[in-house]
């Protein structure tokens, strides 16, 4: 596999014909759970609660997708660009449990599951080479689910994801407009219009954004300015807890609607690595605001992936909000 730039949108997409095997959904034996005979490659182990080994941990990916050795070798073909897709690919597990997926799970259980996600991204983050760590989720068939058991997967890439940089341009604008954060501008006005927030606790918010690409999108945000989910992720452990709490309750609420969906966590670039032609590390701890975003998958309403050029939401986020705020969810 190789790394190439789209030289039109800049996006680097990650090609090459020898597609890594996917190990089969259901195992006879899951090799993730806590008594599993089967060989995993811990990276990192967060201490147990209630008399579990551990609580959570992070081991290489089975079929890594990026390799973490040499390189990224950039160089040019005439006016495109290609690179090794050097990297880091490894699956957090949340739960040594395997049934106990984040929304069965209790807020203590959670915590020490955030914060080794926030340990790795600060961990990563001390290599030069890697630009951007990315954590996402795929939840159900239809969102790609690659794994029984409660898993997340994390990379560190060369490159800043498309998305992400998108946001980090827009972010980088609006401060150099405004001299204030874009995120922070839109939590203070859906708070004061509450129309589209699910919940308040302690320091978050979850709510469904204006503009949504999927029916029941969510948001979950610190409502105080930080860029960085690693330093809100190792900080304060009441703080922790709450956004357990809230990340779980909007889980439970969306499920709900329906099961499957997509997580991603969206946070600041690696700033070791400071790039003079792109600009946006000057600003970033000052304009850049970590969110964790939710795409749930309809599959009644699965235009809205097929007509991927222009986001169709046949729900609007008032209306979302509505359903979501009276699910029925643990305390
Ligand atoms: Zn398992
Ligand atoms: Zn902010
Ligand atoms: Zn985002």
């Amino acid at each position: 596999m190789e790394l190439r730039k789209d030289p039109i949108t800049r996006s680097w997409v990650i090609t090459g014909d020898d597609v890594p095997e996917v190990a089969p959904r259901s195992e006879p034996l899951c090799r993730f759970c806590a008594d599993s005979p089967s060989n995993v490659q811990v990276v990192s182990s967060a201490p147990g609660v209630d008399g579990n080994p551990w609580s959570a941990r992070a081991v290489v990916h089975p079929s890594p997708l990026y390799h973490i050795e040499g390189e990224p070798a950039r160089r040019g073909d005439g006016l495109y660009d290609r690179m090794r897709a050097v990297g880091a690919h490894e699956v957090l597990v949340e739960n040594p449990r395997h049934d106990r997926q984040i929304w069965h799970s209790s807020d203590r259980e959670i915590a020490p599951f955030l914060a080794l996600a926030g340990q790795r991204i600060q961990d990563l983050k001390r290599d030069q080479r890697f630009k951007y760590i990315s954590i996402f989720k795929n939840y159900g068939a239809s969102a790609g689910q690659e794994f029984e058991h409660p898993t997340v997967e994390l990379t560190a890439t060369t490159f800043v994801p498309r998305r992400v940089l998108y946001e980090l341009r827009a972010g980088r604008d609006y401060f150099e407009q405004k001299e204030r954060c874009v995120f922070c501008d839109i939590i203070s006005q859906e708070e004061r219009q509450n129309q589209r927030v699910v919940e308040i606790r302690a320091d978050f918010v979850a709510f469904c954004p204006y503009a949504p690409r999927v029916p029941y999108e969510t948001w979950i945000l610190p409502r105080m300015h930080e860029a960085a989910f690693e330093r809100s992720a190792l900080g304060r452990q009441a703080s922790v807890s709450d956004l357990a709490a809230l990340l779980r309750r909007t889980l439970q609420r969306i499920r709900t609607i329906t099961e499957d969906f997509h997580l991603v966590l969206h946070t600041s670039p690696n700033s070791l690595y400071r790039s003079d032609s792109l600009g946006y590390w000057k600003t970033i701890d000052d304009d850049y605001h970590w969110h964790i975003e939710i795409m749930p998958i309809l599959l009644s309403k699965n235009k809205s992936y097929t007509f991927k050029e222009v986001y169709y939401s046949p729900v609007s986020s008032e209306a979302a909000v509505a359903r979501l705020r009276e699910a029925k969810v643990n305390a």
